[in-house]
C-alpha cells in the first residue's frame, strides 16, 4: 500500500475515483498545502476524509522527539514499517527554518568518523518516506515557514537517487519549496553528481570533501578510492557550468588529521578555482570513532588560514548537541536524555515528557546504550549564509 506521501495526484484520483474531480484537487491541496491529515480535511465530507485516512497510512511513526537550543533545535526519531530507524532535524534561526532529511535507513559509504556509517547500510527510504519527514517538520514548524530542506542526514542521496529525485520535484512543485532552498550534498558519487547536472532544477550541492589529497581521502572516505579527487572536482566543474549554482565543501575538523597547516593549504588549492564555500564542522564525537574534533582554537586557526589563502569560509554552528542532533552524533539516545534536552517518548498507548536536565552519566552528546539507529553528519547549505544544519553524517 502506498503511503501517504508516496501517493501521486494519479493515486489519489484512482482512490477517489466515482468522486466529483475536483475533489482530488482539494485533497492534494489539504495534503501538500494545509498539511493536514485527511482527517482535518473538513472540506470533504466525512466518509471520504475517514477513507483517505485509512487508504494512505502515515510512513513514520515517531519514537522519540527532543527539543533542545531554547527550542529552536527539535529531532525525531522514525520508526518505519519494517523496524528500520531515520532522524530528521529541524532547526530554526533567524530568518530561516531548515529541516534535514534522511536519505537511507544507514549508509553504505563507511566513513569511520560517521555514526551512521559506523552501523551500515540497512535500506534506501521510499519518496514518502522523504516527503513526509519534511511535510512532519513543516507542521511543527508553524507558525514559522519551514524555508529550507537540506538533504544530509543519515545515507548518502546519491545512492538512492531516483527517489530522492522524485522526493525533489514533490518538495518543489507541490510543497513550493524553491530550488535555491534545496541542498543536496555528497559524499562525492560522481555519475549522481552528472545527473544532477542534467536536471531542470538548479539545487545547491554540498561535497562532503574531509580530505584534500587522495592518501589522507582515502582513509576518511572510502569511496574516494572509487572517484578520486581529481574525477571528482572535474564533475564539480561540470555541476556549476551546468547549473550556475554555487558549491559548498563540508570539512569535519578531526583532531591531528585534517587541521593542519597543509591541509588548509590543499583545501584552499581545490576551493578556490571553483569557488567553493568552505564549512567547517568540528567534529562529534562519535562511538566508533576514538579521534576528537579539532578543538576551538585549532578550529579559529583553521578558519583564518583558510581566509588568508582567500577562502570563503564558515565555521559550522554544532546545534543540537544536547540531543545528539550535532554534526555526527544523530545517534538515538533513546535511554539517557541528554543535558538540557527536552525527549518526548512516543508509543501508541502513551505520550511521555521525561524531565528538561538529567544529569547524564556520560558527556552530554553520548549515551551509554547503543541503539539500532545508526546517525551521520550533513555538509550544510551552499547558500553562503551561516550554516543551520546539524549535519547528520560528516560526510
Ligand atoms: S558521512 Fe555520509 S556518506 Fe559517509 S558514512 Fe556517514 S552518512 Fe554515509
Amino acid at each position: 500500500m502506498a503511503t501517504r506521501y508516496d501517493a501521486g495526484v494519479d493515486h489519489l484520483a484512482a482512490l477517489l475515483a466515482g468522486e466529483p474531480s475536483y475533489r482530488v484537487r482539494q485533497a492534494w491541496d489539504g495534503l501538500y498545502r494545509r498539511l493536514l491529515d485527511p482527517a482535518d480535511m473538513t472540506d470533504l465530507p466525512l466518509a471520504l476524509r475517514q477513507e483517505l485516512d485509512e487508504r494512505l497510512p502515515l510512513a513514520l511513526t515517531p519514537a522519540v522527539e527532543s527539543v533542545s537550543d531554547g527550542g529552536d533545535t527539535v529531532k525525531w526519531l522514525w520508526n518505519l514499517d519494517d523496524g528500520a530507524s531515520v532522524e530528521t532535524v529541524l532547526m530554526h534561526a533567524p530568518g530561516r527554518s531548515t529541516v534535514c532529511v534522511s536519505s537511507q535507513a544507514g549508509c553504505a559509504m563507511g566513513c569511520g568518523f560517521c555514526a551512521t556509517g559506523q552501523a551500515g547500510f540497512g535500506r534506501n527510504l521510499a519518496t514518502g518516506e522523504i516527503v513526509e519527514q519534511v511535510v512532519r517538520a513543516a507542521r511543527r514548524a508553524r507558525p514559522r515557514r519551514l524555508s529550507n530542506v537540506v538533504f544530509m542526514g543519515m545515507g548518502e542521496p546519491l545512492a538512492n537517487y531516483d527517489r530522492v529525485w522524485a522526493a525533489v520535484r514533490r518538495l518543489h512543485d507541490d510543497l513550493g519549496l524553491s530550488a535555491r532552498h534545496l541542498t543536496i550534498s555528497t559524499v562525492g558519487i560522481i555519475p549522481g553528481i552528472e545527473r544532477l547536472a542534467g536536471e531542470e532544477l538548479p539545487v545547491n550541492l554540498a561535497v562532503s570533501l574531509h580530505a584534500a589529497n587522495d592518501d589522507l581521502r582515502n582513509e576518511l572516505v572510502p569511496i574516494n578510492r572509487r572517484y578520486p579527487l581529481e574525477a571528482l572536482v572535474a564533475a564539480c566543474r561540470r555541476y556549476l557550468a551546468a547549473t550556475g549554482r554555487r558549491l559548498s565543501f563540508e570539512w569535519a575538523l578531526i583532531d591531528a588529521t585534517n587541521d593542519r597547516p597543509s591541509d588548509a593549504a590543499e583545501l584552499a588549492a581545490l576551493a578556490r578555482p571553483l569557488r567553493a564555500h568552505v564549512n567547517l564542522i568540528p567534529l562529534n564525537p562519535t562511538p566508533g570513532y576514538a579521534t576528537p574534533g579539532t578543538p576551538p582554537a585549532g578550529v579559529r586557526a583553521f578558519r583564518d588560514r583558510l581566509r588568508d589563502l582567500g577562502v570563503n569560509v564558515t565555521v559550522r554552528q554544532n546545534r543540537g548537541t544536547a540531543i545528539d542532533a550535532a554534526c555526527g552524533q544523530l545517534r538515538a539516545t533513546q535511554s539517557a536524555p541528554p543535558q538540557r534536552a527536552r525527549t518526548v517518548r512516543v508509543s501508541p498507548t502513551r505520550t511521555e515528557s521525561t524531565s528538561t536536565s538529567p544529569a547524564p552519566t556520560t558527556p552530554p552528546g553520548h549515551t551509554t546504550e547503543r541503539t539500532n539507529l545508526p546517525s551521520t553528519t550533513a555538509p550544510g547549505p551552499t547558500t553562503g549564509s551561516p550554516p543551520d544544519t546539524a549535519r547528520l553524517a560528516s560526510r
